[in-house]
C-alpha cells in the first residue's frame, strides 16, 4: 500500500501540528497521513522533492473579499492562490444575507480554494463601496439569523464595519445589532475600523473576548495607540482578556508605525491577514506571503508569522481540527515557500518604507493533496481601474503605479533577487 504523495525534504514549519524541522509529509486520498524524518521514496506513488523550502500548510487568510464580479471589493481568489499559498479563504462580510446564496453557488462552489465567510450584518452586504450600514432598513437580525442557521457550514461569523463612510449618522446602531447577532448565532463577531466617529473606546466597549478587531494597526482616527503610539488602557484591557487583534492590510489599515510602537512593547498581532480586494491587491498589501514578510522585517520569527496565517486564524474561524495544520488526519492544504535573502523595499499604506533581508515567496501550493496550477492575475474591475480611495486621501493608484515603476512590487523583487542569486 503506498502513498498518493511525498512531500521530501523540506524544512516543515506547523506550529499549529507541532512539527519542525526538515520532514518529509506523506499524503493520502487529500488527507495527511504522516510527517516524519525519511519516509523513503519508494512508499508513494508521486514524490515532490522540497530540499531547500520551507513546507506549510496552508494559509489560512481571516480577511479577504471573494465575491467578485458581484461585489465592489470582490477578486476571484483562484489566481492569488496559486501563487500565494492561501488555500482557506474568509470571505470578511461581502456577503449579506440577501446575497449570501449568491456567494455559495457563484463563487464558494466554483473555487479552487476553501471559502469560509462572515456574515454581514447589512443584509445588502458590500455590493457598493461603503454606506451598507448607513440605512436601517438593510439591518435586519431576524433575517441575518436564518440565513446563518441554514448555511452554518459556510457562515463562521459576523461582520461589521464601523466608521463614518459606512455607519452614516447611525453611529453605533449596526455594531449593537451585530453583537446581537453574534449573541444568538453563537458566532464571533468581526469589526472593522477606520474613520471615525464612532470612537474606538466605545467600539471595543461593546466586544468580548473571542471577537476580533480588524485593521488593529491602522494609522486612521480609530487606532488603538495614542499619537505617541502608547496603546490606550481599554485596548490593552481588550487585547488582554482575549480581544483577537487582526491586522487586515487593505489599503487604508497597515501603519509600520503603528506596528513598530506597539512590537517595541512586546506586542504581537494574533493573526496576519490581507484584506485583500480590487484595490489592495495592486500594493502594498499584494498577497498574504509580502504581508508576512512585513512581520518578518518588523522582527517576528518564521514560525510566528506562520502560526499567525494558519493555526490562529483556524482557530478563531473553529477549523483548526482540519485546516492550518499538518497533523495527519487534517485536509493535505500545503504549501511551498522560499525565503529569499536580499534587500527588498515594503511598504505602509502611508507609503512608508522599510527594507526587507527576507522575502517569503510561495513556489507551489497543493489543495486536499493536488497541486494548483499557477494562473495569470485576473484583470481589476472597471471601478478599481483607477479608484480615489479612501476620498480624503490622495488617489491610491498613484502610489501603486509609483511601487510598479520602480520595481517594488513582489514579482518584480522576487525577479530581481532571483537573477542575483548563486546558483
Ligand atoms: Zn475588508
Amino acid at each position: 500500500m503506498r502513498y498518493d504523495l511525498l512531500i521530501r525534504g523540506g524544512e516543515v514549519v506547523d506550529p499549529g501540528g507541532g512539527h519542525a524541522g526538515r520532514l518529509d509529509v506523506a499524503v493520502d486520498r487529500g488527507r495527511i497521513v504522516a510527517v516524519a524524518a525519511n519516509i523513503p521514496e519508494s512508499t508513494a506513488f508521486q514524490v515532490i522533492d522540497a530540499a531547500g523550502q520551507i513546507v506549510t500548510p496552508g494559509l489560512v487568510d481571516l480577511h479577504t473579499h471573494v465575491f467578485h464580479k458581484i461585489t465592489y471589493w470582490g477578486i476571484d481568489p483562484d489566481p492569488v492562490a496559486s501563487t500565494s499559498g492561501v488555500t482557506t479563504w474568509n470571505d470578511a462580510g461581502s456577503a449579506g444575507a440577501i446575497t449570501l446564496p449568491g456567494l455559495r453557488e457563484f463563487i464558494v462552489d466554483r473555487a479552487n480554494v476553501r471559502i469560509t465567510a462572515f456574515l454581514n450584518i447589512s443584509n445588502i452586504g458590500l455590493v457598493g463601496e461603503n454606506h451598507e450600514c448607513a440605512n436601517a432598513a438593510y439591518l435586519d437580525v431576524d433575517l441575518f439569523k436564518r440565513l446563518a442557521d441554514r448555511n452554518r457550514d459556510l457562515v463562521l461569523g459576523v461582520k461589521v464595519r464601523m466608521g463614518t463612510p459606512t455607519v452614516g449618522a447611525n453611529g453605533l446602531e449596526p455594531l449593537r445589532l451585530a453583537r446581537r447577532a453574534a449573541e444568538e448565532c453563537e458566532l464571533p463577531l468581526m469589526v472593522h475600523i477606520a474613520f471615525g466617529p464612532p470612537e474606538i473606546e466605545d467600539v471595543l466597549t461593546l466586544m468580548r473576548p473571542g471577537d476580533i478587531l480588524t485593521h488593529c494597526f491602522t494609522g486612521l482616527t480609530m487606532k488603538i495607540v495614542d499619537d505617541e503610539g502608547r496603546l490606550y488602557d481599554f485596548a490593552k484591557r481588550a487585547w488582554d482578556a482575549g480581544l483577537v487583534m487582526d491586522i487586515g492590510h487593505g489599503t487604508g489599515s497597515f501603519s509600520f508605525e503603528t506596528a513598530e510602537a506597539l512590537m517595541a512593547t512586546g506586542r504581537r498581532p494574533d493573526v496576519i491577514s490581507t484584506d485583500l480586494h480590487q484595490l489592495s491587491i495592486n500594493g502594498p498589501a499584494y498577497d498574504l506571503p509580502t504581508c508576512l514578510s512585513k512581520f518578518l522585517q518588523l522582527g517576528m520569527s518564521l514560525s510566528e508569522v506562520i502560526r499567525a496565517s494558519t493555526a490562529r486564524p483556524a482557530e478563531v474561524l473553529g477549523i483548526e481540527r482540519e485546516l492550518g495544520t499538518l497533523r495527519p488526519g487534517s485536509h493535505a492544504d500545503i504549501a511551498l515557500f522560499r525565503l529569499l535573502p536580499g534587500r527588498f523595499p515594503l511598504y505602509d499604506i502611508a507609503g512608508e518604507m522599510r527594507e526587507a533581508r527576507n522575502l517569503l515567496v510561495n513556489t507551489l501550493t497543493l489543495v486536499g493533496g493536488r497541486p494548483l496550477d499557477r494562473l495569470p492575475p485576473a484583470s481589476p474591475a472597471p471601478w478599481a481601474e483607477d479608484p480615489v480611495w479612501p476620498a480624503a486621501q490622495t488617489p491610491f493608484t498613484e502610489k501603486q503605479k509609483t511601487l510598479r515603476a520602480l520595481g517594488h512590487d513582489p514579482v518584480s523583487l522576487r525577479a530581481a533577487a532571483e537573477s542575483e542569486a548563486p546558483e
